[in-house]
Protein backbone atom coordinates (compact mmCIF):
# COMPACT_ATOMS: atom_id res chain seq x y z
CA UNK A 1 0.00 0.00 0.00
CA UNK A 2 1.52 3.11 -0.95
CA UNK A 3 2.03 5.82 1.71
CA UNK A 4 -1.06 8.28 2.19
CA UNK A 5 -0.55 10.96 4.95
CA UNK A 6 -3.25 13.54 6.05
CA UNK A 7 -2.17 17.09 4.62
CA UNK A 8 -3.36 20.32 7.17
CA UNK A 9 -3.38 22.27 4.24
CA UNK A 10 -5.86 20.83 2.13
CA UNK A 11 -7.60 18.64 5.18
CA UNK A 12 -7.32 15.41 2.99
CA UNK A 13 -5.58 12.34 3.52
CA UNK A 14 -3.27 12.44 0.46
CA UNK A 15 -0.80 10.50 -1.23
CA UNK A 16 2.70 11.35 -0.47
CA UNK A 17 4.57 11.70 -3.41
CA UNK A 18 7.91 13.46 -3.20
CA UNK A 19 8.76 16.22 -5.42
CA UNK A 20 12.13 14.55 -6.81
CA UNK A 21 11.79 10.84 -6.64
CA UNK A 22 13.40 9.13 -3.53
CA UNK A 23 14.38 11.82 -1.78
CA UNK A 24 12.96 13.82 0.91
CA UNK A 25 12.69 17.03 2.04
CA UNK A 26 11.34 18.09 5.10
CA UNK A 27 11.18 20.78 7.60
CA UNK A 28 10.27 20.31 11.23
CA UNK A 29 9.93 22.96 13.57
CA UNK A 30 12.18 22.22 16.82
CA UNK A 31 13.14 23.09 19.94
CA UNK A 32 13.15 26.20 21.62
CA UNK A 33 16.17 25.83 23.85
CA UNK A 34 15.32 28.40 27.35
CA UNK A 35 14.80 24.64 28.98
CA UNK A 36 14.82 21.42 28.78
CA UNK A 37 12.00 19.77 26.03
CA UNK A 38 9.42 18.09 27.95
CA UNK A 39 7.98 15.06 26.85
CA UNK A 40 5.12 16.94 25.05
CA UNK A 41 7.72 18.18 22.43
CA UNK A 42 9.25 14.96 22.38
CA UNK A 43 5.62 13.49 21.22
CA UNK A 44 5.75 15.39 18.26
CA UNK A 45 9.46 14.44 17.69
CA UNK A 46 9.03 10.92 18.07
CA UNK A 47 6.09 11.24 15.79
CA UNK A 48 7.61 12.57 12.74
CA UNK A 49 10.81 10.06 13.95
CA UNK A 50 8.51 7.20 12.98
CA UNK A 51 7.50 9.11 9.55
CA UNK A 52 11.39 9.18 9.29
CA UNK A 53 11.83 5.45 9.56
CA UNK A 54 9.01 4.48 7.70
CA UNK A 55 9.78 6.40 4.58
CA UNK A 56 13.77 5.26 4.83
CA UNK A 57 12.35 1.61 5.51
CA UNK A 58 11.23 2.56 1.81
CA UNK A 59 14.15 3.21 0.38
CA UNK A 60 13.74 7.42 0.18
CA UNK A 61 16.47 9.77 1.51
CA UNK A 62 15.93 12.20 3.86
CA UNK A 63 17.11 15.64 3.94
CA UNK A 64 15.46 16.58 6.94
CA UNK A 65 16.13 19.98 8.42
CA UNK A 66 14.97 20.98 12.16
CA UNK A 67 15.58 24.25 13.97
CA UNK A 68 16.77 25.25 16.94
CA UNK A 69 15.17 28.63 18.19
CA UNK A 70 17.89 30.00 20.41
CA UNK A 71 16.31 33.68 20.20
CA UNK A 72 12.76 34.64 21.23
CA UNK A 73 10.85 36.58 23.53
CA UNK A 74 10.77 33.89 25.54
CA UNK A 75 14.75 32.93 25.23
CA UNK A 76 15.36 36.53 26.09
CA UNK A 77 13.65 36.84 29.35
CA UNK A 78 14.63 33.15 30.75
CA UNK A 79 18.79 33.93 30.06
CA UNK A 80 18.35 37.73 31.38
CA UNK A 81 16.50 35.63 34.53
CA UNK A 82 19.69 33.78 34.36
CA UNK A 83 22.31 36.39 34.26
CA UNK A 84 23.61 34.66 31.52
CA UNK A 85 24.40 35.78 27.82
CA UNK A 86 21.77 34.77 25.40
CA UNK A 87 23.91 32.01 23.07
CA UNK A 88 25.62 30.41 26.02
CA UNK A 89 22.51 30.27 28.00
CA UNK A 90 21.15 28.62 25.18
CA UNK A 91 24.14 25.65 24.69
CA UNK A 92 23.15 24.55 27.52
CA UNK A 93 19.67 23.52 26.33
CA UNK A 94 20.92 22.81 22.86
CA UNK A 95 23.08 20.35 24.40
CA UNK A 96 20.81 18.52 26.47
CA UNK A 97 18.48 18.50 23.58
CA UNK A 98 20.53 16.72 21.45
CA UNK A 99 21.50 14.25 24.34
CA UNK A 100 17.41 13.56 24.92
CA UNK A 101 16.91 12.83 21.46
CA UNK A 102 19.83 10.37 21.09
CA UNK A 103 18.48 8.79 24.37
CA UNK A 104 14.77 8.72 22.80
CA UNK A 105 16.59 6.89 19.63
CA UNK A 106 15.12 9.98 17.40
CA UNK A 107 17.34 9.85 14.12
CA UNK A 108 19.25 13.58 14.26
CA UNK A 109 17.94 15.35 11.25
CA UNK A 110 20.50 15.95 8.46
CA UNK A 111 20.85 19.17 9.69
CA UNK A 112 20.28 20.35 13.35
CA UNK A 113 20.39 24.17 12.78
CA UNK A 114 20.23 27.24 14.69
CA UNK A 115 18.34 30.46 14.42
CA UNK A 116 21.16 32.62 15.48
CA UNK A 117 23.69 31.16 12.84
CA UNK A 118 21.36 32.19 9.90
CA UNK A 119 20.54 36.35 10.80
CA UNK A 120 22.03 37.53 7.97
CA UNK A 121 19.84 35.62 6.22
CA UNK A 122 16.90 36.50 7.53
CA UNK A 123 17.58 40.66 7.45
CA UNK A 124 18.22 40.01 3.63
CA UNK A 125 14.85 38.21 3.55
CA UNK A 126 12.69 41.00 5.11
CA UNK A 127 14.70 43.37 2.86
CA UNK A 128 13.08 41.44 -0.08
CA UNK A 129 9.51 41.45 1.48
CA UNK A 130 10.26 45.44 1.83
CA UNK A 131 11.02 45.54 -1.53
CA UNK A 132 8.13 43.27 -2.55
CA UNK A 133 5.45 45.94 -0.81
CA UNK A 134 4.74 42.54 1.82
CA UNK A 135 6.51 43.95 4.60
CA UNK A 136 7.15 48.05 6.01
CA UNK A 137 9.40 49.49 8.55
CA UNK A 138 7.69 51.20 11.59
CA UNK A 139 10.43 52.68 14.36
CA UNK A 140 13.23 50.52 13.22
CA UNK A 141 10.57 47.16 13.73
CA UNK A 142 9.31 45.90 10.09
CA UNK A 143 6.13 44.11 9.66
CA UNK A 144 4.56 41.77 7.52
CA UNK A 145 1.78 43.85 5.75
CA UNK A 146 -1.10 41.16 6.02
CA UNK A 147 -3.81 42.28 3.29
CA UNK A 148 -0.91 41.89 0.75
CA UNK A 149 -1.44 37.74 1.06
CA UNK A 150 -5.04 37.31 0.44
CA UNK A 151 -3.96 33.58 0.79
CA UNK A 152 -3.72 34.09 4.55
CA UNK A 153 -5.33 32.02 6.68
CA UNK A 154 -5.75 29.35 4.26
CA UNK A 155 -3.60 26.56 6.85
CA UNK A 156 -5.67 27.24 9.67
CA UNK A 157 -9.08 27.75 8.00
CA UNK A 158 -9.10 31.29 9.55
CA UNK A 159 -11.54 33.69 8.82
CA UNK A 160 -10.00 36.94 8.50
CA UNK A 161 -13.03 39.18 7.80
CA UNK A 162 -12.41 40.55 10.95
CA UNK A 163 -8.76 41.61 9.94
CA UNK A 164 -8.01 45.00 10.62
CA UNK A 165 -5.30 46.62 8.01
CA UNK A 166 -2.56 48.09 10.01
CA UNK A 167 -2.96 46.52 13.35
CA UNK A 168 0.09 45.12 14.40
CA UNK A 169 1.20 42.89 16.79
CA UNK A 170 5.19 42.54 18.20
CA UNK A 171 5.06 39.51 20.55
CA UNK A 172 6.67 36.32 19.03
CA UNK A 173 3.26 33.92 20.59
CA UNK A 174 0.12 35.27 20.42
CA UNK A 175 -3.51 33.73 20.21
CA UNK A 176 -5.51 36.56 18.39
CA UNK A 177 -8.83 35.64 17.22
CA UNK A 178 -8.04 38.57 14.35
CA UNK A 179 -4.97 37.97 12.36
CA UNK A 180 -2.79 41.29 12.19
CA UNK A 181 0.86 42.40 11.05
CA UNK A 182 3.18 40.80 12.33
CA UNK A 183 6.59 41.83 13.42
CA UNK A 184 9.26 39.68 11.07
CA UNK A 185 12.43 42.44 12.90
CA UNK A 186 11.91 44.01 16.69
CA UNK A 187 14.01 47.05 17.13
CA UNK A 188 16.26 46.77 19.95
CA UNK A 189 15.01 47.63 23.74
CA UNK A 190 17.26 47.94 26.44
CA UNK A 191 18.59 45.21 27.54
CA UNK A 192 18.06 42.55 24.68
CA UNK A 193 20.69 41.28 22.56
CA UNK A 194 20.76 42.78 18.85
CA UNK A 195 22.33 42.57 15.38
CA UNK A 196 22.67 44.92 12.64
CA UNK A 197 19.93 45.55 9.94
CA UNK A 198 19.33 48.52 7.79
CA UNK A 199 16.63 49.55 10.08
CA UNK A 200 18.77 49.96 12.62
CA UNK A 201 19.92 47.35 15.17
CA UNK A 202 17.38 43.95 16.67
CA UNK A 203 16.64 40.75 16.01
CA UNK A 204 14.30 38.87 14.27
CA UNK A 205 10.92 37.60 14.85
CA UNK A 206 10.27 33.78 15.57
CA UNK A 207 8.30 33.17 12.73
CA UNK A 208 11.17 34.72 10.20
CA UNK A 209 13.70 31.87 11.81
CA UNK A 210 11.84 29.08 10.19
CA UNK A 211 10.98 30.15 7.20
CA UNK A 212 14.32 31.71 6.34
CA UNK A 213 16.18 28.38 7.43
CA UNK A 214 13.73 25.97 5.41
CA UNK A 215 14.17 28.30 2.26
CA UNK A 216 17.85 28.28 1.96
CA UNK A 217 18.82 24.95 3.42
CA UNK A 218 15.87 22.90 1.59
CA UNK A 219 14.40 25.23 -1.46
CA UNK A 220 11.30 27.15 -2.50
CA UNK A 221 8.85 24.00 -1.94
CA UNK A 222 9.45 21.37 0.98
CA UNK A 223 7.67 17.84 0.54
CA UNK A 224 6.37 17.86 4.23
CA UNK A 225 6.48 20.56 6.89
CA UNK A 226 5.54 19.74 10.08
CA UNK A 227 5.18 20.55 13.81
CA UNK A 228 3.02 20.25 16.83
CA UNK A 229 -0.73 21.13 16.11
CA UNK A 230 -0.61 24.42 18.47
CA UNK A 231 2.00 25.73 15.34
CA UNK A 232 -0.69 25.69 12.35
CA UNK A 233 -1.53 29.63 13.61
CA UNK A 234 0.04 31.73 13.83
CA UNK A 235 3.21 29.96 13.12
CA UNK A 236 2.81 28.31 10.25
CA UNK A 237 0.31 30.55 8.86
CA UNK A 238 3.04 33.34 9.22
CA UNK A 239 5.40 31.18 7.68
CA UNK A 240 3.97 30.57 4.82
CA UNK A 241 2.87 34.23 4.09
CA UNK A 242 6.61 35.21 4.51
CA UNK A 243 7.84 32.71 1.67
CA UNK A 244 5.48 32.46 -0.99
CA UNK A 245 4.95 36.08 -1.61
CA UNK A 246 8.84 35.96 -3.22
CA UNK A 247 9.06 32.29 -4.34
CA UNK A 248 5.70 32.20 -5.72
CA UNK A 249 5.28 28.42 -5.36
CA UNK A 250 3.39 26.66 -2.19
CA UNK A 251 5.82 26.39 0.77
CA UNK A 252 5.03 22.78 1.31
CA UNK A 253 3.42 20.39 -0.05
CA UNK A 254 2.13 18.53 2.85
CA UNK A 255 1.44 19.81 6.71
CA UNK A 256 1.45 18.00 9.14
CA UNK A 257 0.88 18.53 12.95
CA UNK A 258 0.96 16.46 16.10
CA UNK A 259 -1.77 16.27 18.06
CA UNK A 260 -0.89 17.15 21.98
CA UNK A 261 0.31 14.85 24.97
CA UNK A 262 -2.26 16.22 27.87
CA UNK A 263 -1.81 15.66 31.49
CA UNK A 264 -5.22 15.42 33.13
CA UNK A 265 -7.03 16.82 29.95
CA UNK A 266 -4.84 20.02 29.98
CA UNK A 267 -1.86 20.26 27.19
CA UNK A 268 1.48 19.47 28.70
CA UNK A 269 3.49 22.48 28.69
CA UNK A 270 5.93 24.29 30.61
CA UNK A 271 3.67 27.61 30.64
CA UNK A 272 1.07 24.99 33.15
CA UNK A 273 3.74 23.24 34.76
CA UNK A 274 2.38 20.02 34.16
CA UNK A 275 5.32 18.86 32.69
CA UNK A 276 7.83 15.90 32.71
CA UNK A 277 11.30 15.52 31.26
CA UNK A 278 13.12 12.93 30.29
CA UNK A 279 15.26 13.32 32.85
CA UNK A 280 12.47 13.88 35.53
CA UNK A 281 10.91 10.27 34.31
CA UNK A 282 14.74 8.11 34.45
CA UNK A 283 15.46 9.60 37.91
CA UNK A 284 11.97 7.51 38.57
CA UNK A 285 13.41 4.87 37.09
CA UNK A 286 12.05 4.60 34.05
CA UNK A 287 13.68 3.87 30.51
CA UNK A 288 13.84 5.77 27.45
CA UNK A 289 12.46 2.74 25.36
CA UNK A 290 9.35 3.33 27.37
CA UNK A 291 9.00 6.69 26.96
CA UNK A 292 10.10 5.99 22.97
CA UNK A 293 7.18 3.25 23.59
CA UNK A 294 4.52 5.14 25.14
CA UNK A 295 5.04 8.36 22.85
CA UNK A 296 5.04 6.23 20.00
CA UNK A 297 1.84 3.94 20.45
CA UNK A 298 -1.13 6.84 19.54
CA UNK A 299 -1.42 7.59 16.45
CA UNK A 300 -0.71 11.42 15.76
CA UNK A 301 -4.10 12.65 15.24
CA UNK A 302 -5.21 11.97 18.41
CA UNK A 303 -4.39 13.55 21.47
CA UNK A 304 -2.77 11.37 24.16
CA UNK A 305 -3.33 11.15 28.04
CA UNK A 306 -0.12 11.07 29.85
CA UNK A 307 -0.13 9.26 32.93
CA UNK A 308 2.48 7.29 34.99
CA UNK A 309 0.43 4.18 34.82
CA UNK A 310 0.73 4.50 31.10
CA UNK A 311 3.84 4.75 31.03
CA UNK A 312 4.40 1.39 33.56
CA UNK A 313 2.66 -0.32 31.42
CA UNK A 314 4.59 0.70 27.93
CA UNK A 315 7.83 -0.43 29.85
CA UNK A 316 6.11 -3.57 30.18
CA UNK A 317 5.20 -3.76 26.47
CA UNK A 318 8.69 -3.25 25.74
CA UNK A 319 9.89 -5.90 28.23
CA UNK A 320 7.68 -8.28 26.84
CA UNK A 321 8.73 -7.34 22.90
CA UNK A 322 12.39 -7.45 24.03
CA UNK A 323 11.68 -11.00 26.34
CA UNK A 324 10.09 -12.40 23.25
CA UNK A 325 13.09 -11.32 21.45
CA UNK A 326 15.69 -12.93 23.61
CA UNK A 327 13.42 -16.25 23.79
CA UNK A 328 13.59 -16.63 19.44
CA UNK A 329 17.47 -15.83 19.69
CA UNK A 330 17.73 -18.28 22.40
CA UNK A 331 15.84 -20.91 20.55
CA UNK A 332 17.36 -23.97 18.55
CA UNK A 333 13.90 -25.02 16.79
CA UNK A 334 14.16 -28.31 14.37
CA UNK A 335 14.69 -27.79 10.79
CA UNK A 336 11.11 -26.97 8.71
CA UNK A 337 8.15 -24.65 9.15
CA UNK A 338 4.96 -24.43 11.66
CA UNK A 339 1.96 -21.85 10.99
CA UNK A 340 4.33 -19.29 12.79
CA UNK A 341 5.88 -18.12 9.62
CA UNK A 342 2.92 -17.21 7.45
CA UNK A 343 1.42 -15.51 10.76
CA UNK A 344 4.63 -13.16 10.68
CA UNK A 345 4.80 -12.56 7.03
CA UNK A 346 1.34 -11.54 7.72
CA UNK A 347 1.75 -9.63 10.75
CA UNK A 348 4.85 -7.77 8.83
CA UNK A 349 2.42 -6.91 5.90
CA UNK A 350 -0.32 -5.80 8.49
CA UNK A 351 2.37 -3.19 10.56
CA UNK A 352 3.74 -2.19 6.88
CA UNK A 353 0.04 -1.26 5.87
CA UNK A 354 -1.33 0.03 9.41
CA UNK A 355 1.37 2.62 9.23
CA UNK A 356 1.22 3.55 5.24
CA UNK A 357 -2.22 4.34 6.14
CA UNK A 358 -1.09 8.19 7.76
CA UNK A 359 0.89 5.97 10.40
CA UNK A 360 -1.48 4.35 11.79
CA UNK A 361 0.70 3.00 14.88
CA UNK A 362 -2.34 1.51 16.71
CA UNK A 363 -2.89 -1.10 14.53
CA UNK A 364 0.76 -1.50 13.67
CA UNK A 365 1.44 -2.90 17.30
CA UNK A 366 -1.89 -4.77 17.28
CA UNK A 367 -0.26 -6.81 14.62
CA UNK A 368 3.21 -7.35 16.32
CA UNK A 369 1.53 -8.15 19.53
CA UNK A 370 -0.56 -10.53 17.83
CA UNK A 371 2.84 -12.43 16.73
CA UNK A 372 4.57 -12.10 20.04
CA UNK A 373 1.28 -14.12 21.68
CA UNK A 374 1.24 -16.88 19.03
CA UNK A 375 5.16 -16.98 18.65
CA UNK A 376 5.24 -17.29 22.68
CA UNK A 377 2.59 -20.22 22.51
CA UNK A 378 4.73 -21.96 19.88
CA UNK A 379 8.04 -21.54 21.67
CA UNK A 380 6.03 -23.02 25.40
CA UNK A 381 4.39 -25.77 22.88
CA UNK A 382 7.77 -26.26 21.35
CA UNK A 383 6.46 -26.33 17.75
CA UNK A 384 8.30 -23.63 16.37
CA UNK A 385 10.66 -24.60 13.72
CA UNK A 386 13.42 -22.75 12.31
CA UNK A 387 11.65 -21.15 9.66
CA UNK A 388 9.27 -20.04 12.03
CA UNK A 389 11.83 -18.44 14.00
CA UNK A 390 13.88 -17.02 11.30
CA UNK A 391 10.07 -15.15 9.96
CA UNK A 392 9.39 -13.95 13.90
CA UNK A 393 12.73 -12.51 13.79
CA UNK A 394 12.62 -10.86 10.33
CA UNK A 395 9.26 -9.09 11.22
CA UNK A 396 10.81 -8.11 14.90
CA UNK A 397 13.31 -6.51 12.72
CA UNK A 398 10.81 -4.67 9.98
CA UNK A 399 9.39 -3.73 13.26
CA UNK A 400 12.57 -1.92 15.36
CA UNK A 401 13.26 -0.44 12.30
CA UNK A 402 10.48 1.96 12.81
CA UNK A 403 9.78 1.48 16.84
CA UNK A 404 13.29 1.27 17.92
CA UNK A 405 12.84 -0.33 21.56
CA UNK A 406 14.50 -3.80 21.62
CA UNK A 407 18.40 -2.56 22.23
CA UNK A 408 18.81 -2.43 25.60
CA UNK A 409 18.88 1.45 27.05
CA UNK A 410 22.25 2.92 27.80
CA UNK A 411 23.22 2.89 31.46
CA UNK A 412 22.75 6.17 33.66
CA UNK A 413 25.68 7.90 33.96
CA UNK A 414 26.22 6.35 37.73
CA UNK A 415 25.63 3.13 36.69
CA UNK A 416 28.40 0.36 37.70
CA UNK A 417 27.12 -2.78 35.72
CA UNK A 418 26.74 -2.75 31.72
CA UNK A 419 23.22 -4.22 31.06
CA UNK A 420 24.71 -7.56 29.27
CA UNK A 421 26.50 -8.36 32.91
CA UNK A 422 23.14 -7.16 34.57
CA UNK A 423 21.46 -10.04 32.34
CA UNK A 424 24.49 -12.19 32.86
CA UNK A 425 23.61 -11.84 36.76
CA UNK A 426 20.05 -12.21 36.32
CA UNK A 427 20.85 -15.44 34.35
CA UNK A 428 23.10 -17.07 36.70
CA UNK A 429 20.25 -16.14 39.82
CA UNK A 430 17.61 -18.06 37.50
CA UNK A 431 19.70 -21.01 37.25
CA UNK A 432 20.16 -20.92 40.77
CA UNK A 433 17.03 -20.96 41.60
CA UNK A 434 15.78 -23.75 39.11
CA UNK A 435 18.91 -25.62 40.76
CA UNK A 436 17.00 -24.68 44.56
CA UNK A 437 20.51 -22.62 45.67
CA UNK A 438 18.65 -20.05 47.34
CA UNK A 439 21.49 -18.92 48.89
CA UNK A 440 23.22 -18.20 45.99
CA UNK A 441 20.17 -16.57 44.37
CA UNK A 442 19.85 -13.87 47.03
CA UNK A 443 23.62 -13.63 46.98
CA UNK A 444 23.33 -12.46 43.70
CA UNK A 445 20.21 -10.47 44.19
CA UNK A 446 22.39 -8.42 47.10
CA UNK A 447 24.89 -7.92 44.28
CA UNK A 448 22.52 -6.36 41.73
CA UNK A 449 21.63 -4.13 44.63
CA UNK A 450 24.20 -3.24 45.82
CA UNK A 451 25.44 -2.30 42.15
CA UNK A 452 21.98 0.01 42.28
CA UNK A 453 19.95 -2.24 40.28
CA UNK A 454 16.47 -2.97 41.48
CA UNK A 455 15.04 -6.30 39.97
CA UNK A 456 11.48 -7.42 40.32
CA UNK A 457 10.03 -10.89 40.11
CA UNK A 458 7.43 -11.12 37.12
CA UNK A 459 4.36 -13.39 38.05
CA UNK A 460 4.86 -16.71 35.86
CA UNK A 461 8.61 -16.26 35.72
CA UNK A 462 11.20 -13.72 34.85
CA UNK A 463 11.97 -10.30 36.19
CA UNK A 464 12.03 -6.90 35.22
CA UNK A 465 14.64 -4.38 36.02
CA UNK A 466 15.99 -1.19 36.16
CA UNK A 467 18.91 1.53 37.70
CA UNK A 468 17.99 2.88 40.89
P1 LIG B 1 8.49 24.74 21.47
O1 LIG B 1 9.82 24.47 22.10
O2 LIG B 1 7.48 25.30 22.40
O3 LIG B 1 8.64 25.56 20.20
O4 LIG B 1 7.90 23.32 21.04
C1 LIG B 1 8.60 22.38 20.27
C2 LIG B 1 7.63 21.45 19.57
O5 LIG B 1 6.89 20.68 20.53
C3 LIG B 1 6.58 22.16 18.71
O6 LIG B 1 6.42 21.43 17.49
C4 LIG B 1 5.35 22.11 19.56
O7 LIG B 1 4.18 22.16 18.77
C5 LIG B 1 5.50 20.76 20.23
N1 LIG B 1 4.73 20.63 21.48
C6 LIG B 1 4.70 21.48 22.53
N2 LIG B 1 3.89 21.00 23.53
C7 LIG B 1 3.39 19.82 23.09
C8 LIG B 1 2.50 18.83 23.65
N3 LIG B 1 1.96 18.96 24.87
N4 LIG B 1 2.23 17.74 22.89
C9 LIG B 1 2.77 17.57 21.67
N5 LIG B 1 3.62 18.46 21.10
C10 LIG B 1 3.93 19.57 21.78
ZN1 LIG C 1 8.91 26.77 12.89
Amino acid sequence: MPLRLYNTLTRALEAFVPQQPGRVKMYICGLTVYDYGHIGNFRTFIGFDILQRFLAAQGLELDTVMNITDVDDKMIARAREAGRPLREYADVYAAAFREDLARLRILPPQRLVRATDFIPDMVAWIERLVAAGAAYERDGSVYFRLASFPAYGRLSGKDLAGLQPGARVDVDEYDKEQAQDFVLWKAWREGEPSWPSPWGPGRPGWHIECSVMAEKLLGPTLDLHAGGTDLVFPHHENEIAQVEPLTHAPFARCWMHMEFLLVNGEKMSKRLGNFFTVRDLMQRGFQPSAIRYLLASVPYRRQLNFTLEGLEQAAAAVLRLRTFHERLEAAQPAAGAGPLAAAAAHARQAMQDALADNLNVAEALAAVFELVRAGNTALDDATLRADDRAACLDALAAFDAIFCVLAPDAPPAHARLQPEEVEALLAQRRAARQARDFARADALRRQLDEAGILVEDIKGGGERWRWK
